[in-house]
């Protein structure tokens, strides 16, 4: 299931993560799922004022969801500083 899909490089103005949406993001969800990742390990959905809720509490019924963040205040932790 592609419920949803964040493209790595995508345009300059990020967009709602949510399917279908192309609402301006104003937020960031951080998640991470212990199946797939290692505990440190962030994986980020962008989400509209409108889709915050939505998201977060798709990701929260897994318990995947770790933070929620406005996008303007958003620095990933663990990113790549090569
Ligand atoms: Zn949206």
């Amino acid at each position: 299931m592609n419920l949803l899909d964040v493209p790595g490089s995508g345009p300059s103005s990020p967009v709602c993560s949510a399917k279908g949406c192309r609402a301006d993001a104003v937020w960031v969800l951080a998640w991470n799922n212990p199946k797939l990742h290692t505990p440190e390990r962030r994986k980020t959905w962008l989400a509209c004022e409108e889709h915050r809720e939505h998201l977060s509490e798709f990701l929260g019924v897994r318990g995947f969801l770790k933070d929620v963040v406005k996008l303007t205040e958003w620095r990933a932790p663990g990113e790549d500083r090569a």
